[in-house]
């Protein structure tokens, strides 16, 4: 947990939270997103784009994953397909109908694809990406009444977090980048 941004609050106990009352499904999804940061924190220690998923099946988190791109040479390793990958093994089936994915950053149009294909219905993003958001922006590729599968989509949950974490490391990059 060294490297854990402490802007985030160690001390938080998803548990006694769901017993408030109020908004539980809400809290819920801090919670996972909080766990989708941590997994973006890991990213940014090994110089990536820190973008983190998680994957929560009936309660329970079945996968969690950074973006690995520079790590394995590989274009298609972001955070939501490498989690994809680990649920589905994980369930021994390529149908995640129960899950709920958690990304920090919009998905991009790769991997909203990957998203109908495994018939996650629905998903939780942090940060919006106005340039290559490919979920309810630029296109709506999880909402397309076109399509055989539609998911649900909640956006901006620890948005203002997941997109200062990103600041950071572009920052970082670029000051690095001056030496
Ligand atoms: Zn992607």
């Amino acid at each position: 947990m060294s490297n854990f941004n402490p802007e985030f609050d160690p001390e938080f106990d998803p548990e006694s939270s769901f017993q408030l009352p109020g908004s539980p499904l809400l809290l819920g999804d801090e919670h996972w997103m909080r766990r989708a940061l941590e997994m973006a924190s890991h990213a940014a220690v090994s110089d990536e784009v820190p973008v983190g998923a998680v994957i929560v099946h009936q309660g329970r988190m079945i996968a969690g994953a950074h973006n690995q791109r520079e790590m394995l040479h590989d274009p298609t390793a972001h955070a939501e397909m490498i989690a994809i990958t680990q649920a589905a093994g994980e369930l021994a089936d390529w149908r995640l109908e129960a899950c709920t994915l958690y990304v920090t950053l919009k998905p991009c149009p790769m991997c909203a694809g990957a998203i109908l294909q495994s018939r996650i219905p629905r998903v939780v993003y942090g940060a919006a990406d106005p340039k290559a958001g490919a979920v309810d922006s630029l296109y709506q590729l999880l909402t397309d009444s076109r399509l055989n599968h539609r998911c649900e989509v909640t956006g901006g949950v620890l948005a203002r977090q997941a997109s200062a974490m990103l600041t950071d490391f572009f920052r970082h990059k670029r000051a690095q980048g001056k030496k």
